[in-house]
């Protein structure tokens, strides 16, 4: 079936929910795999306000997160950033975040991507069951952890192999405060925005 057009398929759109201080290419690879085996017109870049599993954390402000989330995602004429979690008060839960962009797109058939390791947490997650009859599900693989089987069949979620980036946000702010190299694991803008704004380097 031809994409667009005139035939009525529904819009399918991901959403790709993460703290992303800093989003790296992990996130994006994540998010270009899904997108391409799921097929998705949009993926949807959500930075989190406060997260609800980080609250002890101190996370970089959200301003700030959503600007690299911006530059980094510019390029891709699929991708796109929400500010729902960062402009709605309070801790973020996801199923606000699901409730937030069903609403503004009543129409779409919504894919929530996560990583491997967030599946364990999901049933611990506000109003769990709810957030399945919003979303498919989706886990993408991840180095250095499993998706449990069980937690798996229990939150109905799909495991999508990509291909491996071991990266993440935790060491890329590590090495930024060392002043170790941080290229080729984030896009080069978002190299250049921790650079201008002196980010991680006095933490
Ligand atoms: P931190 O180390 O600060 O927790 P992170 O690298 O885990 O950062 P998050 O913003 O917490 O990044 O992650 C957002 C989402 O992206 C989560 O669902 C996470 O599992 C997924 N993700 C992060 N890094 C990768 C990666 N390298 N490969 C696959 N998925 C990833
Ligand atoms: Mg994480």
């Amino acid at each position: 079936q031809a994409r667009g057009g005139s035939d009525r398929r529904r819009r399918r759109i991901g959403i790709m929910g993460g703290t992303f201080d800093p989003i790296h290419n992990g996130h994006l690879v994540a998010a270009s795999e899904v997108a391409w085996v799921y097929d998705l017109d949009e993926v949807i870049f959500v930075p989190t306000g406060r997260p609800a599993f980080k609250l002890n954390k101190n996370v970089t402000n959200a301003e700030d997160r959503y600007l690299m989330t911006v530059i980094a995602t510019a390029s891709n004429p699929r991708f796109t950033v929400s500010r729902v979690d960062i402009d709605r008060p309070g801790v973020t839960y996801t199923i606000d975040t699901l409730r937030d962009i069903h609403d503004a797109n009543p129409e779409a058939e919504l894919f929530f991507i996560t990583g491997a390791d967030a599946v364990a947490e999901i049933l611990k997650w506000k109003e769990a069951r709810k957030m399945f009859e919003l979303a498919h599900f989706v886990a993408v693989t991840r180095p250095g952890y499993r998706s449990p089987e069980h937690m798996r069949a229990q939150v109905r979620v799909d495991t999508l192999e990509i291909p491996a980036l071991a990266i993440s946000s935790t060491d890329v702010r590590h090495r930024a405060s060392r002043f170790e190299p941080v290229w080729y694991l984030v896009p080069d803008g978002v190299v250049q925005y921790i650079a201008k704004h002196g980010l991680y380097s006095m933490k």
